[in-house]
């Protein structure tokens, strides 16, 4: 892998193009690939954090989210190709689930915000492969439930939005038993998503 690090962070030196064949990639594997989206503000607590930042640098793509890093890379004399936003690459992600049959679960957001982006891709993309979704609020026994409907459901790919570092963290206790190919941390996007 091609990386630079930017305050003890390895972030992916890629490009848009060369980040969607990772995904596709990711899909033809067997154990959860986890995908991060770093900005400046991820690097400010990164750096206050150790847990999330070595989170982050076990990520198996970690796309520079923000032109502020791109700078940075430029300062440091090792310059990142573009910027990849989280967003992008996420409908990315979603158009390459519709074409190959793979299955979504969403979890994070108010209560209605997964359910709303749900129903919202099915109007775009017919017959797409939603496996479920949960809001983004729930205690420890919840959270047991949510799992359980998770490894029964099996999807290929899961949206985590928690905001950052929560969904980052969620997603590393996790990784090994959720049975997905990807699980990506989204944060606002699903808002997006949701319109
Ligand atoms: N969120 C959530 N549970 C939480 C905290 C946040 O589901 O305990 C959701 C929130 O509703 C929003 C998303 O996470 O949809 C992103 O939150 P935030 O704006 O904090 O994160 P950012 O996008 O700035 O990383």
């Amino acid at each position: 892998r091609d990386t630079v690090e930017i305050v003890g962070i390895n972030i992916d030196k890629v490009t848009f193009e060369e980040a969607e064949d990772r995904l596709l990639d990711f899909l033809r594997q067997d154990e959860t690939k986890m995908i991060f989206t770093p900005n400046s503000e991820f690097l400010v607590d990164a750096v206050k954090d150790r847990d999330f930042s070595e989170i982050l640098n076990d990520g198996d793509l970690v796309i520079p989210d923000g032109i502020g890093l791109v700078i940075a890379s430029k300062f440091y004399g090792m310059p990142l190709k573009e910027k990849v936003a989280g967003c992008e690459l996420m409908t990315k992600l979603i158009e390459i689930a519709y074409s190959e049959k793979k299955s979504i679960y969403f979890l994070g957001g108010k209560e209605g915000v997964a359910e709303e982006a749900s129903q919202r891709l099915n109007d775009k993309y017919p017959g797409i492969k939603i496996a479920g979704f949960h809001n983004g609020y729930f205690d420890e026994e919840e959270e047991k439930n949510i799992i359980d409907d998770i490894i029964q459901k099996r999807p290929d790919i899961i949206f985590v939005a928690l905001g950052a570092p929560k969904q980052e963290k969620w997603i590393y206790n996790n990784r090994h038993r959720l049975g997905a190919k990807i699980a990506m941390g989204v944060g606002g996007s699903l808002d997006i998503l949701a319109g």
